[in-house]
């Protein structure tokens, strides 16, 4: 049991510091697959203790070759920010600190840190002052998070307490929702007791988002006296599209009891740069939002925001009101309030790191550089015979189809070998998504430090992977 605090944690920071100094030269794909990883895990329960310096260098030798390279910028895969060093190393100080940040008694710098940091992202994103924000785990949890407060309000609306009475003899809610929703805004109704199959689906165009006169429909089939959830989304996964909200706010707004909620995990964030704001306008007259840290803003994993204009309801939804907690004086902020969560991480730190390394300009300008990059890849890669990008790229996203006008079968099974060649040569990392019946490569460019570069790498790295496919 040799190794002291010092050694561990200087051990700790010295591999940190060799794995992201290899990142741009290694394979940008995991050497080891998942069975070799258990394989490389697999032992015994370890019946007595060892030394943590030895513990962290076997961790290290075990971990490595299933490593994938997310935090490089050659990582293009789902949509996956890269852990930012410096909010990486706000994170180790969080842990190191040890704060369980429930309250603001017991923790009171990670309270504060948090609600200071709540402060900058409701002005980055140009969304309601006084709106409540929740520090949770990603946008799957703030899509909970901000879809019970609306629960909670729809129903009170009606004079039931959800938060006291349950579901169980509950005037219904009518949810309604786009055909191409994320996946995980169907796990929060299904967390919320709202079930995932019992939606209103509304069409969409070929990107997406929303049609305007589907919505329209879908709310006039409300009655007036019903209460309704109507769940937009800011920034498809796949195309990057936008549901229009300045189209469909004014038919929500018609009824009496509609809460509209945004998912914008990435998306939300084109209000935080002023050349792509304009994709989403109108958004800031939603009742709530649910974004992503550990996406465009870079945090480490994890990190999401849940956001709420009533922040009463937000409160009430989340609320553990019991008598040994401390009491809240007005204006004090309690970071467990606003999440499911009593013992907590403080995540608090890791976003006021972030915030304060880039500033409002340097997020303008990251996310303003990753859209022109996407549209650069894809300029590069729809030059190529037998090569089509699929969606207007009018964000950070781009699916790609090859095979040219080959059947769809045809063309899935090109796209297919593509993507194997691309990914088993490993110079960048993309991989493969269904697109409306479609196989195709998506691409997200999301990384911090991607640079023009980086792009040049990725359509190469796609042509020659395509060539050899073709040929
Ligand atoms: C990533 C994503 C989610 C889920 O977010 P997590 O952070 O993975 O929980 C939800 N909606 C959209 C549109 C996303 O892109």
């Amino acid at each position: 049991m040799g190794s002291s605090d010092r050694d561990v944690f200087a051990r700790a920071a010295a591999h940190a510091i060799a794995f992201r100094q290899g990142l741009a030269t290694r394979l940008q794909r995991p050497e080891h697959g998942y069975a070799e990883a258990l394989a490389d895990f697999a032992g015994p329960l370890p019946e007595t203790g060892a030394d943590g310096r030895a513990i962290l260098d076997d961790l290290v030798d075990r971990a490595t070759p299933g490593l994938h390279a997310m935090a490089g910028t050659r990582f293009f895969g789902w949509v996956i920010g890269s852990s930012h060093p410096v909010g990486v190393a706000a994170d180790w100080m969080t842990a190191a600190w040890g704060q369980n940040a429930g309250n603001h008694a017991a923790a009171p710098a990670a309270a504060a840190c948090e609600g200071v940091a709540a402060q900058w992202l409701l002005e980055l994103l140009d969304l309601p002052a006084t709106a409540s924000v929740g520090f949770v785990t990603g946008a799957t949890v703030a899509n909970f998070v901000a879809l019970a407060a609306a629960r909670g309000a729809v129903l009170r609306r009606l004079g039931w307490d959800v938060e006291a009475d349950g579901l169980f003899g509950a005037p219904p809610i009518r949810v309604i929702i786009g055909e191409e929703a994320h996946s995980t805004v169907f796990s929060a109704l299904q967390y919320l007791g709202l079930g995932q199959a019992r939606v209103t689906k509304v069409a969409v165009d070929k990107e997406g988002a929303m049609l305007p006169e589907a919505f329209a429909e879908a709310m006039a089939a409300a009655a007036d006296d019903e209460a309704v959830i109507a769940i937009t989304q800011a920034g498809q996964i796949n195309t990057g599209a936008f549901d229009p909200l300045p189209a469909i706010l004014p038919s929500a707004r018609r009824h009496s009891n509609c809460w509209v909620h945004v998912d914008g995990a990435f998306g939300l964030w084109a209000r935080a740069c002023p050349d792509r704001a304009f994709l989403a306008n109108g958004i800031e007259g939603a009742d709530s939002w649910a974004t992503d840290g550990h996406k465009w803003l870079q945090t480490p994993y994890d990190c999401g925001f849940a956001i709420v204009r009533d922040a009463q309801a937000h409160r009430r939804a989340m609320t553990i009101a019991a008598s040994y907690l401390p009491a809240v004086a007005e204006g004090e902020r309690d970071p467990s309030h606003y999440v499911p969560e009593l013992s907590r991480r403080a995540r608090g730190f890791a976003t006021f790191a972030m915030i304060r390394h880039f500033g409002r300009a340097g997020i303008a300008e990251m996310v303003g550089r990753h859209c022109r990059l996407a549209r650069q890849l894809a300029d590069a890669l729809r030059a190529e015979p037998g090569v089509a990008v699929m969606n207007d790229v009018v964000l950070n996203q781009l699916i790609v189809r090859f095979g040219g006008n080959r059947s769809r079968e045809e063309s899935e099974a090109l796209t297919r070998k593509t993507i194997a060649t691309l990914q088993r040569e490993g110079r960048i990392f993309a991989g493969g998504a269904l697109w409306r019946g479609d196989w195709v490569l998506r691409i997200s460019v999301i990384s911090g430090g991607t640079s023009e570069d980086d792009i040049d790498v990725a359509a190469e790295a796609i042509l020659e992977a395509w060539r050899g496919i073709r040929s």
